[in-house]
């Protein structure tokens, strides 16, 4: 399974190395559906479902995950 290289989310984007997953990408690990396709990045985006971008970015919608610490 490829995995992305990134994340858009500031608990990413701030971790330091090795950077542990956040919850975009451990939603992607989690569903193979997803985690076949090779991602460049996940950006966090106002779409209402996970979506492809033509270029290859993960589009997750901003609510998906509930956290709070996003908001
Ligand atoms: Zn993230």
């Amino acid at each position: 399974m490829m995995e992305p290289n990134g994340c858009s989310c500031p608990a990413w984007k701030f971790a330091k190395a090795p950077k542990p997953d956040c919850h975009h990408i451990a939603f992607i690990k989690a569903n193979p559906s997803y985690g076949e396709q090779a991602f460049k990045q996940i950006v966090l985006a106002n779409v209402r479902e996970v979506t492809v971008r033509d270029d290859g970015v993960l589009l997750t919608p901003l609510i998906a995950f509930n956290d709070l610490h996003f908001s």
